[in-house]
């Protein structure tokens, strides 16, 4: 079991008041490691670093190119432990290893190294746009916004983390980062990096503690500059509330609803394999998850039939063996929580076609069976509600406008997919789906150079991309400057001085 301490201002620490919590592997149920549980006044002392550190200029102040030198350092500091950061991954988060390993810890990796580069290239000179005819210069200038609050959910703690990291550093802001409760492991690990890199005391703060203790000062504290919050809609608001007291800059990443379209014209094998591959990817566990598949109904009876057997036959099992697909859920809440659910959609009257109890076999570990409900009205809780597990709802639609009708009908809008050998066809329909990221032909792409992020209630902001990244984490300054040194070059000359 290890034994780990919170980084602030460039010291390791434990909890000023010694309250520390279990984070447990959800597979065998054990405890994995204890985490200090920060109090209020630890969770200050961290934003008051990060305020110094970022007001003295020392990172701040340094050259684009230093910045991206340091932040390139640690990429290869981070690569040296890339396996074993992604089993640490699979034993806190339940995640099958292969998973873990080869897309979360090297999805993480790709993201530090894109904002390592980043780093560099935006900030290399001002930008000047063009000169008025009366000797002006107006120019743009992108500062560093100044203390960012990072509040990262449980569910994909590495690619999460690194991110809510490496962006606003990369723009020359200091963090205070806060990981969750249940999965803060790996970040924690990344912070020993932090430690052994030329990243200067204060610039990097990690704090481990609850929601309503450390979350709630990061949204809060006057000191702090930005925020922001990936996690749940409830938590969001709340998070949105406590941040507009003092106006601050905020990026919201929050649920989904996603819809996963399939036109009359798929094959519809694919379509089998590609709504569970959608759907039941780390158990269902991720923001965007396109958890509602909508079918046409000249397909419709066969695609039931063939996901409910095909999905009963996905592995379920212990995240450390290569084989498995599907690892535990999170925690014995969150299970209870995707079980509640279950039994909602066998009241609101849909069609429990595959899974729907626990997987027999297992006298330890919080295993769920995939589960697919089929004659789901979009109108049922099922069908409008996160989930956040590996719970498909199946829905027929009659025509592409009906398609997109339903789809459109939610209160989530994060992502949407459409599935025909027609491109042309799926694009037209996906550009009309009102949501920040639609996927052609596929699901779980996640194109570094683009932005990622929500409308409607599934947040606000975009992260990632030259556009996330500039936008969210850099101020935008208007310069202007008269090139005239004399007096009767004024354009008021005329009107204000007399002769
Ligand atoms: P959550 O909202 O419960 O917690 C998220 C973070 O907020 C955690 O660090 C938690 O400790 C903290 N928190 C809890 N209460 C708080 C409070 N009162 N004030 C401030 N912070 C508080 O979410 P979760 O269960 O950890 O994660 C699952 C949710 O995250 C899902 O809704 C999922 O869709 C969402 N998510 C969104 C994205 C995205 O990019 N849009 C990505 C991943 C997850």
């Amino acid at each position: 079991m290890t034994e780990y301490q919170m980084y602030i201002d460039g010291q390791w620490c434990d909890s000023s008041d010694g309250r520390t919590s279990h984070v447990i592997n959800p597979a065998t149920e054990e405890v994995i490691a204890t985490v200090p549980m920060a109090t209020a006044a630890d969770t200050v002392r961290a934003i008051e670093a990060a305020r110094r550190a970022h007001d003295s200029g020392v990172w701040s102040g340094l050259d684009p190119a230093q910045r991206s030198k340091i932040l390139s350092d640690l990429l290869a500091k981070y690569q040296e432990v890339v396996a074993e950061l992604g089993e640490l991954e699979s034993q806190n988060l339940g995640a099958p290893i292969a998973l873990a390993t080869m897309v979360f810890a090297g999805t993480a990796q790709n993201r530090l190294d894109w904002f390592a580069k980043a780093a560099a290239r935006s900030f290399e000179q001002p930008m000047p746009m063009f000169r008025a005819p009366a000797a002006a210069l107006p120019y743009i200038k992108r500062d560093p916004i100044g203390v960012c609050s990072q509040i990262v959910p449980w569910n994909a703690p590495l690619v999460q983390g690194i991110g809510s990291l490496a962006a606003p550093l990369a723009a020359g802001n200091a963090v205070v980062i806060k990981p969750a409760t249940l999965t803060p492991c790996t970040m924690l690990e990344v912070m020993k990096l932090v430690d052994a890199s030329d990243i200067p005391p204060g610039v990097v703060n990690l704090v481990t503690g609850s929601g309503p203790v450390v979350g709630e000062l990061l949204a809060s504290h006057p000191l702090v500059d930005k925020v922001t919050f990936t996690g749940s809609n409830e938590v969001g608001k709340r998070v949105l509330h406590l941040a507009a007291d003092t106006i601050k800059n905020a990026t919201m990443e929050l649920g989904g609803k996603s819809a996963n379209i399939f036109l009359d014209d798929v094959d519809i094998d694919l379509a089998v394999d590609a709504a569970m591959w959608g759907c039941f990817f780390n158990a269902g566990q991720i923001c965007y998850t396109p958890s509602r598949a909508l079918v046409h109904e000249s397909m419709y009876d066969e695609f039931v039939e063939k996901i409910a057997a095909k999905t009963g036959r996905i592995r379920v099992g212990d995240p450390a063996a290569f084989d498995t697909q599907m690892g535990p859920l999170v925690s014995e809440a969150h299970r209870a929580t995707v079980e509640k659910y279950i039994a909602i959609g066998q009241q609101e009257g849909a069609r429990l076609v595959c899974g729907g109890g626990r997987p027999a076999g297992f006298d330890k570990g919080w295993y769920l069976e995939p589960t697919v409900f089929a004659d789901v009205d979009n109108s049922m809780r099922i069908a409008r509600e996160e989930i956040f597990g590996p719970v498909l709802c199946v829905i027929k639609y009659s025509s592409d406008e009906d398609a997109l009708a339903i789809a459109n009908d939610s209160d989530f809008g994060l992502m949407g997919a459409v599935w025909s050998p027609n491109v042309e066809r799926a694009i037209d329909l996906g550009e009309k789906l009102r949501v920040g990221n639609v996927w052609i032909n596929e699901t779980h792409l996640m194109s570094l150079d683009l932005p990622y992020g929500g409308c409607k209630q599934s947040g606000i902001g975009r992260e990632r991309g030259l556009d996330g990244f500039m936008n969210e984490y850099t101020e935008v300054k208007s310069i202007q400057v008269d090139l005239g040194h004399t007096r009767a070059q004024r354009y008021w000359y005329d009107l204000v001085v007399p002769e």
